[in-house]
């Protein structure tokens, strides 16, 4: 029975990727498990009534379409919901009749304030003196916008569940709003960008930014003050709190205590928690499980590394920032080679600009190199031969030997022609030495390779594209992609 359900389920999530792109995805039908299967009614457990609306909202005739096909006409799909570690109760739905599951408050709620957090005395570390209502300053830097957050594959959903959180704060399913994913990739500008959206609009909602070491610090010195009622009273006034790199709780005890009757008390209350983290919530270590359970309640959504289109859009925005002006080559160059971290594209620009003013130098793919060089390793791997060769053989799903072959077949002749081409203009083997790595072929048939290939791109299109895209690979791979 339990593996019919898992195998019914697996067929469904089949039909599901090839319908949906890869991070909703991972982000709305990984976590789902599927529980039974009765009949032709299938149980899935969903991880909060968040996603279960989610899903209906988005994915009804996606899922409707999936399960009928697996189960037949009277498919039905069935929710069950797991809040919190207890709560395990069942809601069930049929995906053409969705109907919203009486979901129970969490069964985790109780937070028994220590008597000697409960005190009305506010000392605010924020407060701006002198505004009658207590006013907090956010904390933010006005720098950080959406405008200025560039869209790709890499941070879509993160970005448009930030809007929302930026439009409705507390208003959303997405509470709190779990912000992942590695150094640099924009964690801390996207946080900040939802702050500054919602202090923006000055509908007198008290925003605040604090960084999850700067939250522990306050911790220590109000338990050193024997004021950690004032503490968390001060945070009661927070209508949107943003906790930059929570992960900084880790193993931290007491703070961790005192973070959950904070979270607790504005969860309750409708206030907006938006957290970031270099990991995934079930990744956390040293963090106590009901607080991972609570991270997990509204929605994670990660920022990857974005790729190439992203990063040159990145950059450009960035150039358009510091008023300079690239050319296009060295734009692309510093892109292919910098990847992993947007903070490192910036801070290539910035040295890039500092370099040519400094130097009196013009900002080349040479002045770039040497840049580059001082943050990505191995930017010095020269471009060979035979990595060319390489490169041309599995494009055309040929073994590389058969570049040096003796044969008249069109397709490996033009392999060949376009090996000593890119060979020529992307290295500085000379013609002989490029000869000697196809057979021993002699210079003057490289030059005439050259002219083939020349002429072929300008009559051939395609082939034209082909020969651009091969030199773009060739060139990314000096980062060892
Ligand atoms: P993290 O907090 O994840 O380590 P940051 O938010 O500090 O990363 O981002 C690093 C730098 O990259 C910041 O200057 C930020 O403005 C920039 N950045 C990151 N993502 C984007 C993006 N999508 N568009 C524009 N700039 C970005
Ligand atoms: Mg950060």
């Amino acid at each position: 029975m339990n593996k019919d359900c898992t195998t019914v389920w697996d067929n469904c999530l089949r039909t599901i990727r090839r319908n949906v792109n890869a991070q909703s995805f991972r982000t709305w039908f990984e976590p789902i498990k599927p529980i039974r299967l009765e009949g032709t009614s299938l149980t899935i457990q969903v991880p909060n009534k968040f996603f279960y609306e989610w899903l209906e909202e988005h994915y009804v005739a996606l899922l409707k379409t999936t399960i009928r096909q697996e189960l037949g006409e009277k498919g039905r799909l069935e929710y069950q919901i797991m809040n919190g570690a207890q709560q395990n109760q069942a809601a069930t739905s049929s995906p053409a009749t969705p109907s919203v599951p009486k979901s129970k408050e969490s069964s985790e709620t109780n937070t028994n304030i220590p008597e000697s957090l409960n005190t009305d005395n506010i000392k605010n570390p924020f407060v701006i003196p002198g505004i009658r209502r207590i006013k907090v300053d956010p904390q933010l830097n006005p720098n950080y916008g959406f405008t200025n957050f560039i869209e790709g594959d890499c941070n879509r959903l993160a970005r448009s569940a930030g809007m929302a959180v930026a439009k409705k704060p507390g208003g959303t399913a997405f509470n709190p709003l779990f912000i992942f994913g590695g150094v640099g990739l924009g964690k801390t500008h996207l946080a900040q960008a939802i702050g500054n959206d919602i202090v923006r609009r000055e509908d007198g909602k008290n925003v605040l930014y604090v960084s999850c070491e700067k939250f522990g610090n306050q911790v220590i010195q109000s338990i050193k003050n024997n004021a950690v009622g004032d503490l968390v009273n001060f945070y009661q006034m927070i209508d949107v709190l943003i906790v930059d790199d929570i992960q900084f709780l880790s193993g931290k005890q007491k703070t961790q205590e005192i973070f959950f009757h904070i979270f607790n008390q504005l969860h309750q209350t409708g206030k907006q928690l938006i957290f970031t983290c270099d990991k995934a919530p079930k990744d956390l270590d040293g963090m106590e499980e009901r607080l991972i359970s609570r991270f997990k309640w509204g929605l994670s959504a990660d920022l990857q590394t974005p790729d190439l289109e992203t990063r040159i859009a990145i950059f450009e925005a960035k150039m358009s920032m510091e008023g300079v002006d690239l050319p296009s080559n060295v734009t692309e160059f510093i892109c292919y080679n910098v990847k992993n971290n947007i903070r490192e594209l910036e801070g290539v620009l910035i040295s890039l600009i500092a370099q040519s003013m400094l130097n009196q130098r013009n900002i080349d793919i040479e002045l770039a190199k040497e840049v580059i060089k001082n943050f990505v390793q191995h930017i010095n791997k020269e471009i060979t031969v035979d990595f060319i060769k390489q490169m041309v053989a599995d494009h055309f799903s040929l073994p590389i030997d058969k570049l040096a072959a003796e044969t008249r077949k069109r397709q490996i002749v033009i392999a060949r022609q376009l090996s000593m081409y890119l060979a020529k203009n992307m290295t500085n083997a000379s013609l002989k030495a490029i000869g000697d790595q196809f057979g021993g072929r002699d210079h003057s048939t490289v030059i005439h390779s050259c002219r083939a290939v020349q002429d072929l791109m300008d009559t051939d299109v395609i082939f034209k594209d082909t020969v651009s895209d091969l030199e773009k690979k060739i060139r990314m791979s000096l980062n060892g992609a």
